[in-house]
């Protein structure tokens, strides 16, 4: 009964350590991508993450307020 016991438990413990294993590899795999997708502001220089910025004319903006400023200064 006991070798039942500590076969069930072996048998737990590497299911756990295989799912965790498969998920630290998924976390790794969308952390670099996230890290590397910086755009820096056409206007203050601020480096944004690309789904934060906004693209206009090929430019990036880390907000409306430097997108507005860029289009001032098209203006003058
Ligand atoms: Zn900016």
């Amino acid at each position: 009964m006991l070798k039942i016991i500590l076969f069930a438990i072996l048998i737990y413990i590497a299911y756990i350590l295989f799912f965790g294993k498969k998920r630290e590899k998924k976390e790794d795999k969308n952390r670099p991508q996230e890290e590397e997708l910086m755009v820096e502001c056409a206007v203050c220089k601020t480096f944004v993450a690309i789904s934060e910025a906004i693209k206009k004319d090929g430019q990036y903006f880390c907000s409306q307020n430097c997108m507005k400023a860029e289009d001032d200064n098209h203006r003058t």
